[in-house]
């Protein structure tokens, strides 16, 4: 079947909830994947930094065939071999003293909103059916109906109300703004350290330090979700070590499978998760065998193959690289580790004319929100690839 072909098979009767470039990926091998037509690409934007440890990564194509092959789920209704082992290695790996395993990231913030709720309820004392969560504009935390109720971006939230109560909406980057906002009802803080799909919006120094300290003195609990910038996208492994802080709760996804199968986790300390008592909350397939197996791998390649320092490396030197290309279109170059964007001036007319022009020259990107490219390649992108990139994109931006 040729492109076209594809194109008519997912338009006549799939649902038209997202808009790809109309690219037909069929195989992929680290950073660079294959179309349906054998044309290849570097992959720069690995699945929304699910595929950090880069496409079909041998070791956990390895674990996953094998675990296939002998247990694939059991529901929490029986214990399996896998669970133990992985929340260990992951309570270890982010010095969390508990897990709770789900498997979207959407299921991870629903699962931490309710655990908080309880928490503040049980422990901290706020009336039933009181607690306020507070969250910042431009947030994305997924499409839950309760997650989009809290969502400030339109076309996520309108038509699909009524909503969650709960939920109240703060500037992103302003300390000042969420002490205003705490009440004696305030029971959380979620936020994302670098919000990724508003366009990696990088907030100033300081300002979780301060947003830390003010959760500490009202007895908030401090909520990140790292589905994206966790797990080694910005050179940390947790992107809050920027900041040198800790989050009470954390949010990991995404690339906690290598992108093989979806796998998440809420990461907390004791007090917060122990609220949650037998037959209050599970998924039948949160903690299956095979999932856990996979994370397993999946977490060790990206400690043993030194993919976070990488990370750093290759970074600091794709972000030095595009600094350096003289267009007229780029307003302005940031990130921090491989999460990268470039936005451009708004008078260009959109940032998806050049993502084609970009797959033209084998370099696949996505435009987020209309005048930001995103640059976010698998972990494992070596320096040689970097300077390909950079002259695919500056020939782009400067013709
Ligand atoms: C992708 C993402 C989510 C949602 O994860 P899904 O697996 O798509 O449900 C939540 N938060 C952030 C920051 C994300 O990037």
């Amino acid at each position: 079947m040729n492109t076209q072909e594809y194109l008519d098979l997912e338009n006549e009767y799939g649902a038209h909830n997202y808009k790809p470039l109309d690219v037909v990926l069929t195989k992929g091998k680290g950073i660079w994947v294959w179309d349906a037509d054998g044309k290849k690409y570097m992959d720069c934007l690995a699945a929304y930094s699910a595929v950090n440890q880069g496409h079909c990564h041998p070791e956990i194509i390895k674990t996953m065939m094998a675990q296939a092959q002998k247990l694939t789920l059991t529901s929490r209704a029986f214990r399996n071999d896998q669970l133990g082992h992985f929340y260990k290695e992951l309570c270890e790996l982010t010095r969390s003293h508990k897990v709770l395993p789900m498997n979207s990231g959407a299921e991870a913030v629903e699962t931490v909103i309710k655990a908080v709720r309880k928490w503040s309820y049980k422990i901290k004392g706020i009336p039933e059916d009181k607690a306020e969560i507070i969250v910042c504009a431009n947030n994305f935390h997924g499409r839950t109906i309760t997650i989009v109720g809290f969502s400030t971006d339109p076309t996520a939230r309108s038509g699909f109300g009524p909503f969650t109560p709960g939920f109240k909406i703060i500037p992103f980057g302003d300390a000042d703004a969420l002490e205003a906002a705490i009440t004696p009802n305030t029971a959380g803080f979620l936020v994302e350290p670098i919000q990724g799909e508003a366009g990696v919006i990088i907030p100033q120094a300081g300002y979780f330090k301060a947003v830390r300290e003010i959760c500490d003195r009202h007895n908030v609990v401090l909520i990140l979700d790292e589905i994206q910038t966790g797990l080694g996208r910005t050179g940390r492994l947790l992107a809050e070590e920027h900041e040198g802080i800790e989050a009470d709760l954390t949010l990991v996804g995404k690339a906690l499978s290598g992108g093989f199968y979806p796998v998440s986790a809420v990461l907390s300390n004791k007090e917060v998760m122990d609220v949650l008592q037998p037959g209050e909350h599970g998924s039948t397939f949160g903690g299956n065998p095979l999932g856990c197996a996979i994370a397993r791998t999946a977490i060790r390649v990206l400690k043993e193959e030194k993919m976070i320092e990488n990370a750093s490396e290759m970074g600091d030197y794709f972000l030095a690289g595009l600094k350096k290309i003289q267009s007229l279109h780029i307003k302005e170059v940031r990130g921090r580790g491989l999460m990268i964007a470039m936005e451009l001036f708004p008078e260009v007319g959109g940032a998806r004319q050049f993502c084609y022009k970009l797959a033209d020259k084998g370099l696949l990107c996505k435009e987020t929100h209309e005048h930001t490219i995103r640059f976010a390649p698998p972990l494992v992108i070596k320096e040689e690839e970097v300077d390909w990139a950079l002259e695919q994109i500056g020939a782009v931006m400067t013709a």
